[in-house]
């Protein structure tokens, strides 16, 4: 007799491959299989599993473990449907979480490109949709579907949103344990979907919820996740997902692959991809899921939502930004900005250098480890244009940046580069913009 792999619950993750001494174990068509020749029944293999889907076929009898006292899931004694895994995070010993609902495989492979849309409180991110627009490239560059997750409470206006923008089909979860955003339930929601239909590519935004949630689905499901990627793309020959980033302080840019692992995760943070179009009417296939939890099985509680006055927001979708560098030499020279600003309608934003500077707040930050910007109109003024910055700015639709040195790196980047003093050319295009809009009202 050997082991015994449950491939209705096999993710395919490959642990028990790697933990096997005789190599008995290898993935076929994405699931694990036993070699009979070789399987030894040692178990090694069954107590890396994530997922419980590998058992001894005969079982030596242990002393049951006594269940952990702390509340929670982890006080919880096993029943019919609960099952006991490995608490990772903890690292303390089996702890009891309910068993994933999960019926069997919809598919044998990883297919299909799923994008997470993250909607709480009636409102979607509108990154999701960006990621619509970039998942519909990536499944057509593999030949797969594309599908959404809606998860959360009285979710249904976000699903003829999500076939707008481009979803064939969407699961959905809607249920009160997910009215407020909290780890360990999106985490059961998204993964107990990824184990039942083994997506390819996850994607989902580089939000507070994503940066959140992500890793500990990624965790959960055995594999990898790259997070804020820039620029996504399929290899042409082996189909695997490109994710490309800002490595090593931003000074390179890493394209990372996920070769062994499914499903490849990637977060891409908001404006980075365009909104793709949105034609209302379309639609798809709904499938809805059900979720079989109780509050008794999460460690946390939601004692009041207080929505946030959005104030980092602002900047991400701001229409036209005036944003300044350490090339402005002193604080009381952003009057000069301010003054441009002003005419244009614009919003004031900064470098990093400016904003450590102290000559603006962080949440004018705009860069790598500030906001991402697409404005129809990005006016860059005594910025250098590093690649922190430049990451976070460059998609804009029209880039104009003024600088006195002609080999300054954001005039690579812009559409229009007036090398010059600052002084003296931001207070003539000010005054320019002025009378033009002045007589344009006029006439
Ligand atoms: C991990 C990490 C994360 C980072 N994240 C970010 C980020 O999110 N955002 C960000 O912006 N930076 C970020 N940085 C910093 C980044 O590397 C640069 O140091 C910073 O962007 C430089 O700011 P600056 O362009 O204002 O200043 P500088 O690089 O000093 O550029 C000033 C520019 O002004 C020009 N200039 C000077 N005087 C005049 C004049 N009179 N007229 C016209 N032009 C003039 C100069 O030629 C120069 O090009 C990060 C760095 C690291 C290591």
């Amino acid at each position: 007799m050997t082991v015994v792999v449950d491939k209705t619950k096999c993710i395919g993750c490959g642990a028990c491959v790697m933990e096997c001494p005789l190599e008995a174990l290898e993935l076929v068509d994405g699931f694990a299989e036993v070699d009979p020749q070789k399987c030894k029944d040692l178990g090694n293999c069954v107590g890396v599993c994530p997922v419980d889907a590998l058992s001894l076929a005969n079982p030596p009898t242990r002393p049951q473990a006594e269940p952990p006292a702390a509340a929670g899931p982890a006080s919880e004694a096993p029943t019919p449907d609960t099952e006991t895994v490995k608490d990772a995070a903890a690292g303390s010993g089996p702890v009891a979480i309910r068993a994933q609902t999960a019926s069997p495989a919809a598919g044998d492979a990883w297919s299909g490109v799923w994008v997470i849309v993250e909607y709480s409180h009636g409102e979607a991110a509108s990154v999701s949709w960006e990621l619509l627009g970039e998942g519909r490239k990536l499944a057509d560059a593999i030949g797969c579907g594309l599908c959404a997750v809606v998860a959360g409470y009285q979710v249904d206006h976000a699903i003829p949103l999500a076939f707008a923008y481009g979803a064939e089909k969407v699961y959905v979860i809607d249920h009160p344990l997910l009215r407020d955003y909290r780890t360990e339930p999106y985490m059961e929601a998204i993964a107990g979907l990824a184990v039942k239909y083994r997506p390819e590519i996850i994607l989902m935004g580089a939000t507070s919820m994503g940066r959140d949630v992500f890793p500990a689905v990624a965790t959960r499901l055995q594999t990898a996740l790259t997070a804020d990627c820039t620029v996504l793309g399929v290899d042409p020959e082996t189909k695997v997902l490109l994710q490309t980033r800002p490595a090593f302080g931003g000074n390179i840019m890493a394209t990372i692959l996920c070769r062994t692992r499914r499903p490849q995760m990637a977060t891409v943070r908001p404006r980075v991809m365009a909104m793709p179009e949105r034609v209302d009417g379309r639609t798809g296939e709904v499938v809805r899921e059900e979720f079989n939890f109780t509050e008794n099985d999460f460690r946390t509680r939601v004692v009041e939502f207080i929505p946030s006055d959005a104030k980092s927001a602002f900047l991400d979708k701001a229409e036209i930004i005036v944003s300044v560098g350490l090339g402005i030499a002193a604080k009381r020279n952003l009057i000069i900005a301010q003054e441009l600003a002003d005419v244009l309608g614009a919003t004031l934003a900064g470098s990093r250098g400016a904003v450590e500077a102290g000559w603006l707040p962080h949440e004018r930050l705009v860069g790598q480890t500030g906001t991402t910007v697409r404005p129809k109109v990005y006016i860059a003024i005594g910025i250098s244009g590093a690649i922190q910055h430049l990451v976070g700015m460059q998609t804009s639709d029209f880039i104009i940046a003024i600088n006195n040195d002609p080999e300054a790196p954001i005039l690579k980047v812009a559409n229009f580069g007036i090398v010059g003093d600052l002084f003296q050319i931001v207070p003539a295009l000010t005054a320019e913009f002025k009378k033009r809009l002045q007589s344009g009202a006029e006439n």
